[in-house]
């Protein structure tokens, strides 16, 4: 065959997985990363148990991506979370479903796969090149950064995976952005993803329930009604069910200046059963107490209700009642990107074709978190990064044949 030389530049998960196809193919590939180890986000995932694909039925988990479900669905039917499972598998990472429906490795964590994947990358002749930076375009080349000074890349095919713009330390730090503006290709900036929210705590309820847990309570936004649990911090809220609902509340606050999660903090109690039993409470006991004995509910849950609900909602057993079942928690702003899951925004797809390739820079195809989309936690993303990846590879292959 007519071996080409082909650049990946970010060495996470997308990258990785465009070279492993690449490289079986036989071509003279080179993944090159800014860090001194490769996917280090991919790594810090794996803390949390690396939740690596969702087992729920294909034709929904194909719609969680939303405005971009339909340009990402060809590079997800060719990758499927059951394709993931036996890659996983393939490199002696077994894995399994857990009760949510998520899917995780056997060992919970992501080094042993990790470890497993660039040995067969450079077992089927990858070279990997860590501390090598991207720094822009020069020369019809890739221009570099590397611990022996400056050096420009010519190949016959670039795969861009630099990733998105949370956790900027990890690597994937959006820096490239106006270097690809220049040339043409249209980004939307990047906003928080699976992100935390600032709220107005008081000082009291701050020093006393940052880091507390509130669990069995549903949630609902725009997005609809999820249950689950989330964690108060020292300035907002944050956790898995604040993360389901992130994405309506970051865009109802850029529109409209105001967002609130409403809680129901007694899922397993009607209304009209709070009510009967908060009225049979002796209006003379504390409100802790009517509290505990009317609705079970003490801890955080009251002091939520303490915090958040006016005085006259709380001495009336009726507002009470509905004031348990939908709480607002008004949010005032996203947290900082660089603490979010993941990012929104990126490279639009109106600036890329069908095989990832930029419509502004022949030969320079994209893949990962650095495209427009987004999707909740859940093992969507990896999913997407590992899928857009492989899926490049195969435009680049595709391209270099034409
Ligand atoms: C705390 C946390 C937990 C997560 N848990 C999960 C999970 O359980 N399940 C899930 O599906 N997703 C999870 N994610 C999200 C997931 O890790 C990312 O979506 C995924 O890693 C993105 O892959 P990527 O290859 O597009 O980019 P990245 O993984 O960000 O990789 C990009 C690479 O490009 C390199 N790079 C950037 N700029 C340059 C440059 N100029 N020159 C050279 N190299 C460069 C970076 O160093 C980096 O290695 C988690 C994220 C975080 C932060």
């Amino acid at each position: 065959m007519n071996q080409k030389r082909i650049a990946i530049i970010g060495g996470g998960p997308a990258g990785l997985a465009a070279a492993e196809l690449l490289s079986l193919s036989g071509h003279a590939v080179t993944v090159y990363d800014a860090m001194p180890t490769f996917a280090r986000k991919f790594l810090l995932a794996g803390k949390s148990g690396l939740n690596i694909t969702h087992s729920e039925d294909y034709a929904r988990f194909a719609t969680r991506f939303g405005a971009a479900s339909a340009r990402l669905r060809p590079a997800l039917d060719a990758f499927t979370p059951g394709n993931i499972r036996d890659w996983a598998g393939g490199l002696g990472t077994e894995t399994f479903v857990g009760s949510s429906g998520r899917v995780f490795p056997d060992v919970m964590k992501a080094s042993p796969l990790l470890r497993a994947w660039l040995k067969r990358l450079e077992a089927q002749g990858a070279t990997l090149r860590t501390r090598h930076r991207w720094i822009g375009f020069a020369d019809e080349g890739y221009d570099f950064e590397t611990p022996e000074g400056r050096s420009i890349v010519h190949c016959d095919a670039a795969l861009l995976a630099l990733g998105g713009a949370s956790w900027p330390r990890l690597g994937s730090d959006a820096r490239w952005l106006p270097w690809l503006s220049e040339k043409g290709v249209e980004i939307d900036a990047f906003r928080p993803a699976n992100c935390g929210f600032v709220a107005g705590w008081s000082e009291s309820f701050r020093e006393r329930f940052a880091g507390e847990p509130v669990k069995s309570v549903t949630a609902t936004s725009d997005a609809g009604t999820f249950p689950g649990e989330f964690v108060i911090t020292a300035n907002g809220i944050e956790g898995s069910l604040v993360y389901a609902h992130a994405a309506s509340l970051r865009d109802r606050l850029q529109r409209h200046g105001s967002a609130a999660l409403t809680l129901d903090l007694a899922p397993g109690r009607t209304l009209e059963r709070l009510i009967r039993d908060l009225t049979r409470q002796d209006v003379k006991s504390s409100f802790a107490n009517r509290l505990r004995k009317g609705a079970g509910l003490d801890g955080v849950k009251a002091a939520l209700l303490r915090e958040l609900a006016a005085e006259r909602d709380r001495a009336d057993p009726v507002r009470l009642a509905g004031m348990i079942k939908a709480l607002p928690v008004p949010v005032l702003e996203t947290r900082p990107i660089g603490e979010a899951i993941s990012s929104a925004g990126g490279i639009r797809w109106s600036s890329i074709d069908d095989g990832f390739m930029l419509k502004a820079l022949p030969g320079t195809f994209v893949a990962g978190e650095m495209l427009d989309w987004e999707a909740p936690t859940g093992g969507y993303l990896l999913t997407a990064c590992l899928a857009t990846g492989r899926a490049a590879a195969r435009g680049i292959e595709a391209w270099l044949q034409e």
